[in-house]
């Protein structure tokens, strides 16, 4: 183990561990996940305001010294701690998620705890700035990406604090940035996976039109065989006239975001341009 392969910054500022766990605003009834406790300097100050907390963490030796930490207190009793990958784990039920989060996983992290049922109430993160900014960018902002627009398909995200390098021991190379992150509940009514295929054709470069984007190498052979997929499940005949370039060109035309860019575009434009692919039986995964 070590600090850079496991991201291991910790959060020395007592000031900013404390601002971090009040952002969550806990209840004494909540059951809090933490991903990597390192030595437990959030994990202290959410004991005192939870019910119980689970934290998974990744090096041995940590998990040691925040179990010493706890030892013989009447904390104790609330910590539960994992020791293992939080990407491999099997999370328990939680209320509220907060974490100063290695870095190397922020993707995962941010997806995995989305795709938990049941929903969560709130997470309060930290991730490096830039990917802090690009989960609150907006449709038209330099940031806003596939990230952006996939995890603002279920959540609301807002920036709430900038941590400085100099807060962390040893400092990281980067800047970092407090998120609170809501999901919606109900979520929206759509698979993850075609929502997924359909931003990562429309962001493959984002600045060209929708149209452009779908006439790229491979892209019509993924969703013709999608299609033959789907026919042959479901024993339906493909027309002997079938031609997947003019039916592309039909669904763009008819979504109206044929000379769109993804650059401009919402998660409500998205979902409605999928909506017309599944309408003439297309998919994307
Ligand atoms: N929460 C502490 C703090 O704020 O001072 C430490 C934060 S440090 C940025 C990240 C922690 O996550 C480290 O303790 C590291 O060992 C742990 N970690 C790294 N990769 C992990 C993984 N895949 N699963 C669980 N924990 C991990």
């Amino acid at each position: 183990f070590n600090t850079a392969q496991f991201g291991q910054h910790i959060l020395k500022n007592p000031l900013v561990a404390q601002g971090i766990v009040d952002k969550a605003n806990l209840r004494a009834s909540d059951v809090v996940l933490e991903v990597g406790p390192g030595t437990g300097n959030l994990t202290v100050r959410i004991l005192e305001k939870c019910k119980s907390c689970t934290a998974v963490e990744m090096d041995p030796r940590m998990a040691a010294e925040l179990t010493k930490r706890v030892q013989g207190k009447p904390e104790q009793r609330k910590l539960n701690i994992l020791v293992g990958d939080f990407v491999k784990t099997d999370l328990p039920y939680f209320d509220v998620c907060i974490s100063n989060t290695p870095y190397q996983i922020s993707s995962p992290i941010v997806f995995k705890l989305l795709s938990q049922r049941p929903i969560f109430r709130v997470a309060i993160l930290m991730f490096q700035r830039e990917f802090a900014m690009r989960l609150v960018a907006r449709p038209g902002d330099s940031l806003w990406n596939r990230l952006s627009v996939n995890v603002q398909l279920y959540a609301k995200v807002d920036h709430i604090m900038k941590v400085g390098r100099n807060n962390f021991r040893p400092p990281p190379q980067v800047e970092s940035s407090v998120v609170r992150i809501v999901p919606l509940d109900p979520p929206p009514p759509v698979a993850f996976a075609e929502f997924d295929g359909l931003t990562r054709i429309a962001f493959s470069r984002k600045n060209k039109v929708i149209r452009a984007n779908f006439g790229a190498k491979g892209v019509e052979q993924v969703l013709e065989a999608n299609y033959k997929a789907l026919c042959a499940q479901q024993e339906k005949m493909i027309p002997d006239d079938f031609d997947m370039s003019s039916l592309l060109e039909q669904v763009l035309q008819e979504s109206g975001y044929a000379d769109q860019r993804a650059s401009k575009m919402d998660v409500d434009d998205f979902l409605k341009l999928l909506t017309v692919f599944h309408k003439h039986g297309l998919h994307f995964a």
